[in-house]
């Protein structure tokens, strides 16, 4: 069989790379997925009460890339919400990220968002450089709060200490002085009116997109013709582990539903101290939907399973740098995604990476 583009992997980054193949160039291209369903980790789905739940851990979207918003909301109409995650200390529900709001209900006082910036101020540990995300906490919001907040949220997550980690993972959480308690500043947030499945469906309607479900790609590749692959799943295994096998962070999944109309306070709430789950997702706050029962997940992180997040150490990263130098050498293939490009990538991102792959002509 020949097709100019081949796709391997139909989540977010092979379906919009499918997608504009065929609707710009008016190409032909199969998309191979090894599970039994599109969308890779946005995927939703209705549960047996009827409630929308994600199916691979809580999917916000959130961006300030206008081009990207507008490219998704070709497939989708959006239900905007501001995103809150509250987070349980010492018995108490304070408000993420951190804010003059945290600080107040952390320590039972009253201060101004000036006031707060000076509290922060103090409470840094002065550092040089910092070079880890253990750096980046303690140096923006000090001891007390790194260990109450972060510490043991970080080592239930990836397993190990903060201090092993880049830079790059605790950055992703704002501290600010002042009151905006969102989880996210971005411009652009919220769901899908329909679901990332229904969005995912609208953005393989062209005919000339063929999907291959439940199919390994190694099991049909042998018998396809192509000029191009696009290659969305994980590099390790393209490579049959040439430069050994890259690590990945995997969650267990708990999906729990109570004959109740609310579970929880916010969409999303931290455990950083107690239990061996991270956090617990309310779906129905996070997609607006009414019913009369409640579903929320439990994620409980673990070193075995699905690869959901790259992990982030310096370690794996020149690893990774041993499978670059192969990619770089591909002519017929291109990597992209969360995956392939072992990048903590959120969803805008992903769409981004594929719009600059795709203006560039899907150069390898
Ligand atoms: P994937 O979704 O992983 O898709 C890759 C696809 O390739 C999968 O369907 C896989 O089955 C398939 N595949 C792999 N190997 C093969 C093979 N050998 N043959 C055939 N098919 C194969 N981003 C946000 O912006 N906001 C959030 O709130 C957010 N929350 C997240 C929560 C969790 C728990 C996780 C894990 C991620 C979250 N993300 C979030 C990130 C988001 O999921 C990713 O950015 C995005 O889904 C990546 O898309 P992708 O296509 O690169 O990868
Ligand atoms: N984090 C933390 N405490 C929290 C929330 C996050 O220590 O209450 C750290 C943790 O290391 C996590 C990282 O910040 O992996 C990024 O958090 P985010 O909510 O962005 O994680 P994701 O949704 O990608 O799992």
């Amino acid at each position: 069989m020949k097709y100019k583009y081949v796709v391997v992997g139909a989540g977010l980054a092979g379906l919009a790379a499918a997608e504009r193949i065929a609707e710009v160039l008016d190409e032909e291209v199969l998309v191979i997925e090894k599970r039994n369903h599109i969308g890779g980790n946005v995927y939703d789905s209705y549960n047996e009460e009827g409630i929308l739940i994600h199916n691979y851990g809580p999917h916000i979207f959130h961006t300030n890339d206008k081009e990207v918003y507008e490219y998704l909301s070709q497939f989708t109409p959006w239900y905007h919400f501001w995103h809150r995650v509250l987070t349980y200390v010492d018995g108490n529900l304070i408000p993420m990220p951190i804010t003059v709001e945290t600080v107040n209900k952390m320590y039972n006082l009253n201060l101004s968002c000036f006031e707060v910036e000076e509290f922060l101020e103090k409470q840094a540990v002065p550092m040089g450089e910092i070079r880890t995300s253990k750096d980046v906490a303690l140096s923006k919001v000090g001891e007390d709060i790194y260990k109450k907040i972060f510490e043991n949220y970080t080592r239930k997550q990836w397993g190990v200490d903060p201090a092993e980690l880049d830079t790059a993972v605790i950055s992703r959480i704002p501290i600010r002085a002042n009151r905006d308690t969102r989880y996210f500043s971005d411009k652009y947030q919220g769901m899908p009116k329909y679901g990332y499945t229904k969005m995912c469906e609208n953005m393989i309607r062209n005919k000339k997109i063929k999907i291959l479900l439940n199919t390994d790609y190694k099991e049909v590749i042998g018998d396809l013709e192509y000029d191009k692959l696009i290659y969305t799943g994980p590099t390790d295994y393209f490579y049959d582990y040439k430069h050994g096998k890259m690590a990945y962070r995997s969650l267990e999944f708990q999906f729990e539903t109570y004959s109740r109309e609310e579970y929880q306070e916010a969409p999303v709430v931290n455990y950083p101290n107690d239990y061996d789950f991270t956090r617990i997702t309310e779906f129905k706050k996070l997609t607006g939907q009414e019913h009369k029962k409640t579903t929320i997940l439990k994620e409980f992180p673990t070193g075995e399973g699905e690869p959901y997040y790259p992990f982030p150490t310096k370690e794996y990263q020149q690893q990774f740098k041993l499978y670059q130098a192969d990619m770089e050498k591909e002519e017929k293939v291109v990597f992209l995604g969360r995956l392939a490009e072992y990048r903590y990538y959120n969803m805008d991102g992903v769409v981004r990476r594929v719009l600059n792959a795709f203006k560039g002509g899907f150069r390898g």
